[in-house]
């Protein structure tokens, strides 16, 4: 038994499925037609259906950030998985060993301290790693060219691991203002890892391509594998980059106005903790769909408290979709999703891997 929309309780999370099959079949399509694997980071919907699609619309595994949510998605049958995150400590390597009896695993990391740690459940079988590489946004891994190479190299000599290939995120594109810089951006994703890889006698993998990497990435040769996840959803930050349109974003919270406490002035039922503060700060980070005369000016705790000009706000009780700022932490918010297509309740979807911080 579904809900109506017009019942569906706010704040809600809502996902439009016409959208999110138009997104998965547009990447596929790309990754296809430039003879690159696709592996989207599960992260963004943590939901096993969607898993699902992605896969029968010809995604070759998935990639998780957290061994919880590879456990979910393993539950539900997916069978090749790249964990995108350096484990650290007994309990992981435990899970990690028991998670490697039911599918593939791989595994990315950027010191040999891990790789030793990993190695030890890889005494029968290595594991197989990705050895990241920093591309340009100073998160994880070594600068390209040498001290990569130089690092592969020690990776390599460490027990019970097999060096496959190179991993980088280029989570820098979305501070890019032009598409002349996030092209850039994108082939130096591709560049500096091909470059590293001929300096260790060649690699099997090259692994970028964050959703606005993704389309520029996957045409520079040398890459084999591609790994956008917001680009399922999108949200207000692709809409800035130009990326997205009102339509394509799939992934919305629905609010229902409860105050209208000055002429300019409206309030709905979402704050921070259905909208997350990711973005704060940024004009127009929450955008009101449909409606661009609304602008949303800041979020407390359950309040979002938004604009307009005088008198021509939204009525007490009108419900408004807003689209946040950055889809995956909003969804890690929610127990459910509804999925909905033409105006009304299709189905239900669980968020299974929310709140997987392990
Ligand atoms: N790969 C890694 C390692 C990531 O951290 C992320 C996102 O944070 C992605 C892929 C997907 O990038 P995006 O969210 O831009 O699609």
């Amino acid at each position: 038994v579904t809900t109506p929309y017009e019942e569906i309780d706010t704040p809600a999370l809502i996902i439009d499925l016409d959208a999110v099959h138009a997104n998965i079949a547009e990447m596929a399509a790309m990754a296809a037609g430039n003879g690159v694997r696709l592996r989207p980071h599960i992260k963004t919907h943590k939901m096993p259906e969607l898993a699902r699609l992605q896969l029968r619309a010809g995604a070759t595994g998935i990639t998780c950030a957290k061994l919880g949510e590879a456990e979910v998605m393993a539950d539900a049958g997916c069978d090749d998985i790249l964990l995108a995150f350096p484990l650290w400590g007994r309990p992981k390597l435990d899970r990690l060993r028991a998670l490697r009896e039911r599918a593939r695993v791989r595994v990315s990391l950027d010191s040999v301290e891990v790789a030793e740690q990993v190695g030890t459940v890889g005494r029968r079988t290595p594991v197989e790693v990705l050895v990241e590489v920093d591309t340009g946004l100073g998160r994880l891994g070594r600068p390209p060219g040498a001290p990569s190479a130089e690092l592969v190299r020690e990776i390599a000599r460490v027990p019970g691991v097999e060096v496959m290939g190179l991993l980088t995120h280029a989570g820098h594109s979305y501070k890019t203002t032009s598409e002349a810089q996030l092209r850039q951006v994108a082939e130096r994703e591709v560049t500096d890892l091909v470059e590293t890889a001929e300096l260790c006698g060649g690699l099997a993998e090259i692994s970028v391509g964050s959703t606005p990497t993704a389309r520029h990435a996957a045409t520079v040769p040398g890459v084999t594998e591609i790994r956008p996840g917001t680009y399922i959803f999108n949200d207000a930050a692709m809409l800035r980059l130009g990326l997205a349109t009102e339509r394509t974003v799939a992934a919305r919270i629905l609010a229902t106005v409860i105050a209208r406490p000055a002429p300019d002035r409206f309030v709905v039922d979402a704050g921070s903790k259905a909208l997350t503060s990711d973005g704060v700060g940024v004009r127009d980070w929450i955008v009101v769909v449909g409606r661009p005369e609304l602008h949303m000016a800041f979020l407390s705790e359950e309040h979002g408290v938004g604009r307009s000009t005088p008198g021509q706000g939204p009525a007490i009780g009108e419900r408004l979709e807003l689209i946040p700022s950055h889809a995956c932490p909003v969804v890690n918010l929610f127990d459910l999703a509804y999925g909905v297509r033409g105006g009304s309740v299709d189905s239900e979807l669980l968020v299974a891997a929310r709140g997987k911080v392990r």
